[in-house]
Order: C-alpha cells, then sequence, then structure tokens
C-alpha cells in the first residue's frame, strides 16, 4: 500500500476561521482571553487530524516470524478521537484480539494504529471496522476481533445529558466471524478471563 502524501494542515485558514466563530457567536476574538484561541485551537486541530496524514499500512511492519498460532490480545488501548458530527471529543477504551498466521507485531504498533484512526473526523463505527481491515491487510491473520467503549461528549454533554454513558462496538473478521468459540474465548479473556 502506498503512503498518501497529503500536506500537513493548514494552521492559518484554520485561525482564520475560528476567529470568525468567535465573532459569529458575538464574542470579540481580540480581546486579551480570546486573542490566542485561534492559534491555539489550529494547533489543537492539526494534532487531532493527523492521522490523515498517516498511513496505518506503515505502522505494521515490520511483523515477526511466528509459530504461537493461538489468540493474541491487546486490552485497554486508550484513545481519544473527533466526532465527524460536532467535532467533539468521544474517547475510551479499544480492545484488540487476532490470531496470527505466522506472523505477529509489537503491542505497540497496534495501539498506534489505533491512534492513527482515531487522529482524524470519525465514527466510533468506522473506527472499529477501519482497525479490524488494517489489521487483516497488514497481518494477514486467520481473524480479527475488535471491540470499542467509548463516551462521547456531544451526546453526554447536551441532547440526553447521561455522563457515563457507553457506547460499545464490534468488529469481527475471519475465524472470530465464523466460530462462535473462539469470540466467546475472546469476550471472556477481556473480561480477565472469567468465563
Ligand atoms: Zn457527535
Amino acid at each position: 500500500m502506498t503512503t498518501p502524501r497529503i500536506e500537513a494542515a493548514d494552521l492559518q485558514r484554520i485561525q482564520q476561521a475560528v476567529r470568525q466563530i468567535i465573532e459569529a457567536i458575538g464574542e470579540d476574538p481580540y480581546r486579551p482571553g480570546l486573542a490566542d484561541t485561534p492559534r491555539r485551537v489550529a494547533e489543537l486541530y492539526a494534532e487531532m487530524f493527523s492521522g490523515l496524514r498517516e498511513d496505518p499500512a506503515s505502522v505494521l511492519s515490520p511483523t515477526f516470524p511466528a509459530t504461537h498460532e493461538e489468540m493474541v490480545i491487546l486490552r485497554d488501548i486508550p484513545f481519544y478521537s473527533l466526532c465527524e458530527h460536532h467535532f467533539l471529543p468521544f474517547f475510551g477504551r479499544a480492545h484488540v484480539g487476532y490470531v496470527p498466521r505466522g506472523e505477529v507485531v509489537g503491542a505497540s504498533k497496534i495501539a498506534r494504529l489505533v491512534d492513527i484512526l482515531a487522529r482524524r473526523p470519525q465514527l466510533q463505527e468506522r473506527l472499529t471496522s477501519q482497525v479490524a481491515d488494517a489489521l487483516m491487510e497488514g497481518l494477514r491473520p486467520y481473524g480479527v476481533a475488535v471491540v470499542v467503549e467509548a463516551e462521547h461528549l456531544c451526546m453526554t454533554m447536551r441532547g440526553i445529558k447521561k455522563p457515563g454513558t457507553l457506547l460499545v462496538t464490534s468488529a469481527v473478521r475471519g475465524v472470530f466471524r465464523r466460530r462462535g468459540v473462539t469470540r466467546t474465548e475472546f469476550l471472556s479473556l477481556l473480561r480477565g478471563g472469567q468465563p
């Protein structure tokens, strides 16, 4: 897979746009407390959307040969993303399992993959399947399972206002989709091995 070369975020344009938003809500973008806000927001967005300029496939190499063809699970990967509907944070934990087919990858690489895909305007459902698909493509394992649990500020700070409510999404590929017993093993390991 080729690395997409997209130019860096345009900080100047973000700053201008934020200044306009400040004016549009009836505030003074030049008063001391707000004067640096457009610059800060521009830098924040550049960081939060940096995943748009990174290729998820590139973090999955090199892989290491492994004879272990049993389930590998990375649990409780923390992530922060911005929902594409409101540009408000959703954040939580991702759990990733796969059954290697002769190749494994370092645990930090999987966490990095989640980060790259989270640092884009996102939907939790899409993030979940993109993590699963990137691993299927990059590692060619027997199967992948991903569970993401997250709180969405656009749900909890407005609208239904139920702080602490978690949205849980899952994506299963390969052997996790075909074999109920493999799915059950994964889910029980997520609960700390309790059946
Ligand atoms: Zn939202």
